[in-house]
């Protein structure tokens, strides 16, 4: 392709309303243009790196025995209400009426197509020999996100590879899923994409029911907490510590339990600017309700309650926190001064709760607080759990080692389903003694815009983008230094030609500009491998050969040229793909 002829408008500037690298460097390399907020057209170059990173998605899809279809991304609204997703989306969901024949018509624009599937399923399988099977699709997905931002990270439409596993049981539910698993590695290895593999809120099916992909990158919107020792990694929402519980047995020596006046203080920050404390000396009490009882969930006052850790530690399939109404029938006060001592609810405590001496809580009085507050002498507990989120510095579930926090960008999803879908769309199979059951299903999704923008925020050096071989736009950049000599562009025509008959994707900078332009552009679209054809070169009967990352380029004899490009593509390729896991 001449550059002339298609369509990469690089900019110097970088634009002042993107915030993160990859959204600026996508912008300034002529990836994409914004239409409005949340809304981008893919230019040339971000549209065939997008192609690029589907067509791995679609290969490794078929490899794993997955079978593509396509659905509509108009969808009606029935089966979001019968699936309670209406609901659950709110407002991310786009929904409208639309007229038809004298009435009036309710549809969606799919933000996944569980419902979609699962209907089709309903309709087409009805017996265990149709089972197992796997299908997906590539499709636009839209969802009115609340707020759209960092470039294509985060867009109200966006391209995703959904797929989706039906079975008899847990057992074929398990081998699709280690497939789409074992998949999904792949995919990433070959896009060059460094992403973990991390422990995700799993739903109705416990235990190891779900995973993200996650790029590892200070601007990703997800916490990942991983052990430094060892393999263990899970979203901070899904994470567990190796804390343990300590003696629930008063400390040694304490102070006495004393109320102290605390009128209209009732959140953290303002108990710890009145009474001179810090935080991690509080005890923050929030009242819960766990499928509709009331409980008190202790955890420190600096700490974060984990909701689902409280879930699991109760046993309870709905948790949240109670209205105002029930805080103050079990603690006789307004929400805000809640505490363990005298509350009249059933108490649940992080391990950290344990250990405070001489701590400060709600008095269970409005406009109260204790001081003074210890385990054993002023309120009792049998054990303590983990209930908050884990931080750096915790131990590790798994091992001896020590945990970190990363930030990290979801680039994919594996999740175990269950029978949520089955259920509400009557999808039923009959096994071999004609015993009817609901269909367990998986899905699995991937963002495939988000593999680009994944890519762009964690490889790009100061002068641009920095791509991988198996996604980049174009291998090969061809950059005659003066198009008005004719031997030049006789050999540049000669390379490009010569190099696209071997399969190479070529770029052909035929433009008439300086050779400092066409430098700085080559470091912004980052295209792998550069190949400078100069007339003092050709003097020398030589052309310049670079790769994208290395200091300076290596001089080739002219006649040696196209075979030492090709030579190099094939190392590279070899390069990447031995890191791509069987
Ligand atoms: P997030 O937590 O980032 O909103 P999600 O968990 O809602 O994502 P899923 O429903 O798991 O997303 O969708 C599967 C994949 O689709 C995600 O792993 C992500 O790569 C991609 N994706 C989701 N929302 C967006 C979006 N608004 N823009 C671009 N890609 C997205
Ligand atoms: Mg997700």
């Amino acid at each position: 392709m001449r550059w002339s002829k298609t369509f990469i408008p690089t900019m110097k500037e970088t634009p002042a309303d993107a915030e993160v690298p990859s959204h600026q460097l996508m912008l300034r390399a002529g990836l994409i243009r914004q239409l409005m907020a949340g809304a981008y057209t893919y230019l040339p170059l971000g549209w065939r790196a997008i192609r690029k990173a589907e067509a791995i998605v679609r290969e490794e899809m078929e490899a794993a025995d997955a079978a593509e279809i396509f659905m509509p991304a108009l969808q009606p609204i029935e089966l979001f209400e019968r699936t309670g997703r209406k609901e659950a989306f709110g407002d991310v969901l786009i929904n409208f009426e639309v007229p038809r024949g004298g009435r009036k018509v309710h549809l969606a624009l799919g933000p996944t197509h569980e419902e979609v599937v699962t209907d089709l399923i309903a309709r087409q399988v009805s017996s265990y020999r149709q089972l197992p099977l796997i299908l997906f699709q590539i499709q636009t997905k839209f969802r009115n996100e609340e707020r759209p931002r960092f470039g294509v990270l985060r867009t109200s439409e966006f391209l995703m590879k959904d797929a989706y596993s039906f079975g008899t049981g847990l057992e074929q539910l398990d081998e699709s899923y280690e497939a789409m698993y074992r998949a999904y590695c792949r995919i990433f290895a070959r896009t060059g994409l460094h992403c973990i593999p991390v422990e995700a809120e799993s739903g109705p099916i416990g235990g190891d029911a779900s995973h993200e992909f996650m790029a590892p990158s200070p601007n990703g919107e997800d916490r990942i907490i991983r052990c430094s020792s060892c393999s263990y990694a899970a979203n901070l929402e899904r994470a567990d510590t190796g804390r343990q519980a300590s003696s629930m047995d008063a400390p040694e020596t304490m102070a006495d339990l004393k109320k102290e006046a605390t009128p209209d203080v009732s959140s953290i920050e303002q108990v710890r600017k009145l009474l001179e404390c810090d935080p991690s000396q509080m005890i923050k009490t929030l009242i819960y309700s766990a499928d509709d009882k009331p409980v008190a969930v202790l955890v420190r006052g600096d700490r974060e309650v984990n909701e689902g850790k409280v879930r699991r530690a109760l046993n309870a399939s709905d948790v949240a926190l109670a209205d105002k109404e029930t805080v103050l029938r079990v603690t006789g006060a307004p929400i805000g001064f809640a505490g363990p001592v005298g509350i009249d609810c059933e108490i649940i405590a992080d391990h950290d709760i344990a250990d405070l001496v001489d701590a400060i809580a709600g008095a269970n009085e409005a406009d109260t607080h204790y001081t003074g507050v210890n385990i054993g002498r002023d309120y009792q507990l049998e054990t303590t759990h983990d209930l908050r989120d884990a931080d750096a510095g915790d131990p590790c579930p798994r091992c001896e080692g020590t945990l970190e926090l990363v930030h990290g960008i979801e680039v994919g999803h594996v999740f175990k389903l269950g029978t949520k879908y089955s259920e509400a769309l009557d999808a039923t199979y009959l096994d071999e003694k004609e015993k009817r059951h609901p269909i367990v299903m998986g899905c699995y999704g991937i963002g495939v815009n988000r593999i680009i923008a994944a890519t762009a925020e964690t490889s790009h050096d100061e002068n641009g983008l920095i791509w991988p071989l198996s996604i980049a736009p174009y291998e090969v950049l061809v950059i005659p230094l003066d198009i008005k000599s004719e031997e030049v562009m006789q050999v540049a025509g000669r390379y490009d030609e010569e190099l696209r008959a071997a399969g190479v994707d070529v770029l052909f900078d035929d433009r008439k500009a300086r050779p400092g332009v066409k430098f700085k552009d080559a470091d912004l679209i980052g295209i792998p491998l550069r190949v400078v054809i100069g007339g003092k070169g050709l003097k020398n009967g030589e052309v310049e050969v670079k790769w994208r990352t290395a200091d300076s380029p290596d001089m080739v004899p002219v006649a040696e040229g196209v075979q030492d490009i090709l030579n190099r593509l094939a190392a590279r390729r070899a390069e990447e793909s031995a890191n791509v896991p069987n």
